[in-house]
């Protein structure tokens, strides 16, 4: 098959009928209608469009195994050019939603596609089936499915001492059967969840319990499976009002498994600690996952620094010399995301026992960790040069009311009539501070992990030893 439309996703979604519970209740009916979820379902079925409707270009290639198109954010890249390919790809999509959909399909499907070019990590290792995971990805690109995952256990405790207290939360292996493994218990976050095809569950390196080492994948519908989402920021239907959040509002589940039977088939790791770590830390998850990623953030400042820009513009503060500042400090942000993107790229090297080729890690490390911190000053800066014209917001019924001409006059700017100028207001609003604003912030921070940790990991991997051997000549007499 080769890749879908955005009809045939909506339609594979809605047939699934995924336990799916928000408010208290589990959603009945289709999925892709209900209030919370049809706007972020649209969205994600016109990125499918787009990838299909492009199917000759960089959206896709040609499978090896059926000479389908096939989505390129499932190319394995074997070549500079396949990466750069990759990335072209990933920005077209991010182009479509601002980069404000951390999930669009190429996130999980660039996971997978690492896992599947590491499977040599698992090679002869107990409890490790690489031949599942690779046959399970080959399946999975030429049938376009959709994932969302879970990798942690929930937030129960976080103390190092946490060991010494039996962990009732956490998903575990509770028994094997001729059929499979069974799983019990909580998984701490899966955003989309219950709205793709199928869920890839792995615990996080550095575990010590067997029964918590894992990796599968599984249909969303699978027996057992819940998903539970969280309230909606979803405010209305309305693009003049929630320009975002009526489009890109992703939903984030905590995941429950409720004696959940895994088929062997789908099994790629069970009860092995260190092939967890392995397929982990030194498989190709990590580069190619950050190099997808900093391709999207990429597009992500951009849509901030035009938004900025255009808020100076309109209320015409550009005179002022910490305005420029301001929108220079968006501006060394992008260009030096962009700049780290492509130097992995040039910096990336050939596997020789895999001929994939890898972009470099350290790169997109420091681009990561420096967009944590980047993307919260960027809508901040947003405040700052909006101020009250944040709050200044009438909804697009008050423009149609009686009192809508006075709106338009008295809410005027220099170039644009009131209606105009709110509307402008409202995309930063919604950007940066409506509950969807708020909610990009906290995953831009944290979604690829910790901040803090992330840095620690910088500073342990990072090769400093040539700087300190630089700097001994200048201690020698
Ligand atoms: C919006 C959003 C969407 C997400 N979507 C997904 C998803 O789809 N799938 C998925 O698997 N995960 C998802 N995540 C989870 C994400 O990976 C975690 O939030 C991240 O790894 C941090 O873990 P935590 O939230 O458990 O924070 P914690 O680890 O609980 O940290 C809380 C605080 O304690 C500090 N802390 C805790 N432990 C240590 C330590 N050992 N050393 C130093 N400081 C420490 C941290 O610095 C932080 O300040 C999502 C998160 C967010 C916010």
């Amino acid at each position: 098959m080769p890749a879908i439309t955005g009809e045939e996703y909506i339609r594979r979604i809605d047939a699934l009928e995924s336990e799916v519970w928000i408010d208290g209740e589990r959603i009945q009916g289709n999925i892709s209608q209900h209030s919370a979820f049809q706007g972020v379902i649209q969205s994600q079925a016109e990125l499918y469009d787009i990838q299909h409707s492009q199917a000759e270009e960089m959206m896709t290639f040609s499978s090896d195994t059926t000479g389908h198109q096939i989505g390129t954010s499932y190319l394995i890249p074997k070549t500079k050019q396949d990466l750069q390919a990759r990335r072209k790809m990933i920005q077209r999509w991010a182009r479509h939603t601002g980069g404000l959909m951390g999930r669009s399909p190429d996130y999980m499907n660039t996971v997978l596609a690492s896992y599947a070019a590491s499977a040599n990590i698992l090679e002869g290792e107990e409890n490790c089936f690489p031949e599942r995971l690779r046959s399970f990805y080959e399946y999975a690109r030429e049938h376009d499915l959709s994932f969302t995952h879970t990798f942690l256990k929930p937030q129960s405790n976080r103390s190092t001492l946490s060991v010494l207290d039996e962990d009732v939360t956490n998903a575990k292996i509770v028994k094997s059967t001729d059929e499979g493994i069974i799983i019990k218990g909580a998984k701490l976050l899966a955003t989309q969840g219950g709205i793709t095809d199928e869920i890839i569950v792995l615990s996080a390196p550095g575990g010590i319990e067997e029964a918590e080492a894992y990796a599968f994948s599984i249909p969303s519908n699978t027996p057992g499976l819940k998903f539970v989402a969280r309230e909606s920021f979803v405010t209305g239907k309305s693009r003049f009002n929630a320009p975002l959040s009526s489009r890109f509002e992703e939903m984030d589940t905590i995941v429950l498994f409720d004696d959940v039977l895994v088929p062997w088939e789908r099994v790629f790791i069970y009860k092995n600690i260190k092939a967890m770590d392995d397929l982990y830390k030194k498989g190709k998850f990590t580069p190619f996952t950050l190099h997808q990623i900093v391709s999207r953030q990429v597009i992500k400042i951009e849509l901030l620094l035009g938004i900025a820009q255009i808020i100076v513009e309109t209320i015409n503060i550009s005179e002022y010399q910490h305005v420029q500042s301001k929108v220079t400090e968006i501006i060394k942000g992008l260009e030096t995301m962009q700049a780290l993107l492509i130097y992995s790229e040039e910096q990336g090297l050939i596997e020789e026992s895999t001929g994939v080729y890898i972009p470099a890690r350290q790169p997109l490390y420091i681009a990561i960790n420096q967009f944590q911190e980047l993307y919260p000053r960027f809508t901040e800066i947003l405040q700052q040069l909006g101020a009250s014209g944040m709050m200044t917001i009438p909804t697009e019924s008050d423009f149609e009311s009686s009192i809508g001409a006075d709106l338009k006059n008295y809410l005027q700017a220099t170039d644009k009539n009131g209606k105009e100028r709110v509307r402008l207001f409202r995309l930063a609003w919604d950007i940066s501070m409506s509950a969807f604003g708020a909610r990009q912030t906290l995953y831009e921070r944290f979604f690829f992990g910790d901040p803090v940790r992330l840095s620690q990991t910088i500073y342990h991997t990072y090769d400093k030893q040539p700087a300190c051997t630089f700097a001994e000549k200048f201690m020698k007499e």
